[in-house]
């Protein structure tokens, strides 16, 4: 069990910015951060993440609650899981009462296996050649722990001799259950690349072959603790550089990463065997870096340099390409002393936006009529999907390319403006104005509950309750608490408010008594009398009338 005080020590020292930013990309708007709703399909941002309160809401869907909440919803996780996995990610050591955490334990495996992988590589002459003919220092593999995996058995044996339970291991994504039920070794007879997270916990490792097996790379599989999908190679190394130099340089391979830092290119990560995918958009988010795509200048690299440029102009991001010349890897040109020429590369890097009006333009024929239709409906659709200033600012750009009149451009280039926000009638915007109040200020609880009650608010009839029984954590409140279009008002302001409220509804009982047949004759006229005559104009004065449903009396 994960001792309390360590729970709240976890949570004081938290985030909830930062927890939730970890998993989707947050945008300050105001006090708050906001963010399309990761828990229900939307195009607008209804998701709110209050810094001041610590809590999220989404005014689509109505979740809501603690940085730890938004992690077992997300995650599918228990509380105790979500914990750990916030701990885990924050470098947080938790105290357990008695036992230990699954995550200790997986920690503790790839921790002794890195260890061995690092010792076997010394005694791996076709390793170190291969590594030293790739132009990798002795000081680069101390320092990116570069080691060497041997065979199925030998894993086997280490796990047995360090008393390694293999469920254990098998979590930790170092062997597999096979077709017999006997459990094998995951990664063999590679060189081995320790993976760790952003805040620098050893999560799983990659590894490549010297073989002739048909996968060059492999990677440890999805665990607890590792997410290939969001991580970047190196990242934890590369922080306080990208931080500091407003620049992070994304490559495609392990040996990119290590050759850039060991050329002084300390902004230098990659993904993980993985394309650049909206999952990682968080991270690269993190310090507003220029993003620089350096990729191979194959085919396969000009493919994935577009999709990825494409997808980072359209989430803002600023940023450019790099395609290494000649089919060289970055890691290629630094190991044949050519630091300066990747240098230069590096600084001559096409902007996001006009590289994707070039390689889709030079996708296709331009000759051709036909094929230049086909070109301008791509580019113009992948325009459409930028606001109308950075539109205009390229559409002379596309028109070059295509050798097409910009004007062609023109009218058409519309975006369709998706209604943001709800609009609500004015009394509910009068009774959650009430409700918002009594959030904000519970002192006047007391004072409220003397003239009005419960039944008079409707359909907030049950938020009300909520309120004066205390339970302000409720998800719905939560959302009137963040919903900055409605106002809190001062002491006066609300009993004006209650004021107005009441006559409203007196006038609504007026009718409602004066159109009700079954009263008797002298009572109806008598109840009127007395909400035109006295209550109403009282009301009006100024002075406090407790509320009444004189209906009830009937
Ligand atoms: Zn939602």
């Amino acid at each position: 069990m994960i001792d309390n005080s360590s729970i709240e020590a976890l949570k004081n020292s938290i985030d909830i910015v930062d927890v939730i930013g970890n998993y989707i990309e947050l945008r300050k708007a105001g006090a708050n951060y906001k963010a399309n709703c990761p828990f229900h399909g939307e195009k607008t941002a209804s998701f709110v993440v209050s810094p001041s309160k610590q809590i999220y809401h989404c005014f689509g869907c109505g979740v809501g609650g603690d940085a730890i909440r938004f992690v077992m919803e997300l995650e599918k996780l228990s509380y105790p899981e979500a914990i750990e996995k916030i701990a885990s990610s924050f470098n947080f050591t938790l105290r357990y009462s008695q036992g230990s955490s699954d995550y200790s334990n997986i920690k503790r495996v790839l921790e002794s296996v890195q260890k061995w992988y690092v010792k076997n590589l010394d005694f791996q002459p076709q390793a170190l050649e291969y590594l030293h003919r790739r132009g990798i220092s002795k000081s680069s593999i101390e320092d990116f722990e570069i080691g060497y995996v041997g065979r199925s058995g030998e894993v086997m044996q280490f796990l047995g001799s360090h008393h390694i339970p293999l469920p254990q291991a098998a979590e930790a994504g170092i062997v597999a259950i096979g077709e017999n039920s006997g459990y094998y070794a995951r990664l063999v007879e590679r060189i081995t690349f320790p993976i760790y997270s952003t805040s620098g916990t050893l999560v799983g490792f990659g590894g490549r072959t010297l073989g002739n097996h048909p996968a060059k790379y492999i990677n440890s599989p999805q665990t607890k603790l590792f997410n290939k999908s969001r991580l970047l190679y190196g990242y934890h190394r590369a922080k306080e550089h990208i931080y500091a130099n407003k620049k992070i340089i994304v490559c495609e391979g392990y040996l990119d990463v290590i050759m850039f830092h060991q050329a002084g290119f300390k902004e230098a990560v990659a993904t993980l065997g993985t394309a650049l995918t909206a999952d990682h958009l968080p991270l690269l988010r993190k310090g507003e870096p220029n993003v620089i795509l350096a990729y191979d200048g194959d085919k396969a690299g000009r493919a994935a340099a577009l999709k990825a440029a494409q997808m980072l102009s359209i989430a803002g991001f600023e940023g450019g390409v790099v395609l290494f010349p000649g089919g060289k890897d970055p890691a290629d040109l630094i190991a044949e002393g050519k630091g300066d020429e990747v240098a230069r590369l590096l600084r001559e890097r096409k902007p996001l936006i006009p590289f994707v009006i070039e390689s889709i333009s030079s996708e296709y024929d331009l000759n051709s009529p036909r094929a230049k239709e086909e070109a301008f409906g791509r580019i113009k659709s992948y325009l459409e999907n930028h606001s109308e200033i950075i539109r205009e600012a390229y559409v002379s750009t596309a028109a070059t390319y295509l050798k097409i009149s910009s004007t062609l451009f023109g009218d058409n280039v519309k975006k369709e403006k998706v209604a943001d926000g709800i609009t609500r009638p004015k009394d509910d915007i009068a009774q959650l104005s009430i409700l918002k109040t009594l959030l904000e200020k519970p002192e006047l609880i007391d004072d409220v509950l003397d003239i009005v009650e419960s039944s008079m608010f409707g359909n907030y009839r049950e938020l009300f309750d909520l309120i004066v029984s205390g339970a302000a954590e409720d998800p719905r409140l939560v959302g009137i608490t963040l919903d900055e279009s409605l106002q809190a008002m001062s002491q006066e302001e609300l009993m004006d408010m209650l004021k107005s409220f009441l006559i409203r509804h007196y006038d609504q009982q007026l009718k409602l008594i004066a159109a009700d047949n079954s009263i008797e004759f002298r009572k109806k006229s008598y109840l009127i009398r007395k909400i035109k005559t006295d209550i109403i104009p009282r009301l009006k004065r100024g002075e406090s009338v407790a509320y009444k449903n004189l209906l009830k009396e009937v």
